[in-house]
């Protein structure tokens, strides 16, 4: 691991000027991410920002009956909290689906938002990889590609997002509060946080250097029956090969968000509208324009039939 030098934050716009004024510095919250890409050199952040101390981890109702989550939660205590387990079930199912349960118990809300793909070329600084080496190529695209994109991918970079809470925040409409260094604050729905790669798959996110997310809002609840289904090699502690988010109501209209197929949770409102005619007319709305490799081709018909029984599951 490189050196580094390290502060603690006591506010948000005094961590989001540390961070604003040093090209090299990282927030870190949990670290279950940002520690490991530091030993392998992946990141080699000069000065890290602790926000661990900033009181960003409350669970609180809004006035228009939504729920506030502090960007510090941590997974565990989201997924446990009465509120969410009764009026955002996909959520709670979402986070019990991730990771571990002692990842679950550090990482935070903000923190699974950005983490970063599980590309293996990503992880492996002797291969070339545009998105840890911006122009050096991906070796993904001629590589082995069983678990990566097969939509919003570009020439560039085919890799996934790897979080299964985004999947289910992107169902919910979310929207992610944030703060910059000079104390301006701003609403990014979910819809437009995470970028898709094009000729920049450096730039994953909307963030703006040193913007520092504070909290994620949901709007009022919807009802309806909130199911989150993953697909993926083991049972647990596995990255989706494909997870399914949706919420049908009693008429069979709903939404429906994919994981493990996409570089950003992948939602086509267009195609929620077509849940009430089946899996079949939906996954092809979803997957239009898709262009999987020889390796994860599989992954369509894969969607279809998960989409079917998450329909089966909803009737019943
Ligand atoms: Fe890198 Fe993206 Fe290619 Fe993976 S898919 S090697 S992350 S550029």
């Amino acid at each position: 691991m490189k050196p580094f030098t390290y502060e603690r934050a006591s506010t948000p716009v005094q961590a989001a000027t540390a961070v604003a004024r040093q090209p090299m510095a990282r927030f870190i919250a949990g670290g279950t991410n940002l520690l490991d890409l530091m030993k392998l050199q992946i990141e080699t952040p000069a000065h890290l920002v602790d926000v661990n101390g900033l009181a960003l981890d409350k669970i609180a109702p809004t006035a228009d009956g939504g729920l506030r989550i502090g960007a510090m939660v941590r997974n565990a205590d989201l997924a446990s909290d009465e509120r969410v387990r009764r009026d955002y079930g996909v959520l709670a199912r979402a986070l019990l689906s991730g990771a571990s349960a002692q990842l679950r118990n550090r990482a935070t809300t903000a923190g699974n938002l950005l983490q970063r793909t599980r590309c293996p070329y990503f992880y492996d600084t002797n291969q070339p990889c545009n998105k840890r080496q911006p122009g050096s190529g991906c070796a993904a695209i001629d590589g082995i590609s069983r678990q990566l994109a097969v939509v919003g991918s570009s020439r560039a970079c085919i890799a996934t997002h790897p979080s299964d809470m985004a999947v289910a925040m992107r169902v919910l409409d979310a929207a992610i509060e944030t703060v910059r260094a000079d104390g301006r604050q701003r609403v990014i729905p979910i819809a437009d946080f995470h970028r898709l790669p094009g000729d920049t798959p450096q730039l994953e996110t909307a963030l703006e250097p040193g913007e520092l997310i504070t909290a994620v809002t949901l709007p009022k609840p919807t009802g309806g029956t909130h199911i989150y289904r993953k697909v993926r090699d083991r049972a647990s502690y596995a990255f989706a090969l494909v997870s399914v988010a949706a919420i049908v109501q009693r008429d069979g209209t709903g939404r429906v968000a994919l994981g493990g197929v996409a570089p950003k949770p992948w939602r086509i409102e267009a195609a929620d509208a077509l849940l009430p005619t089946g899996a079949k007319a939906v996954t092809a709305r979803l997957f239009a324009g898709a262009q999987p490799t020889r390796d994860n081709a599989f992954k369509l018909p894969l969607a279809e039939r998960t989409i079917a029984a998450v329909l089966t599951q909803a009737r019943a």
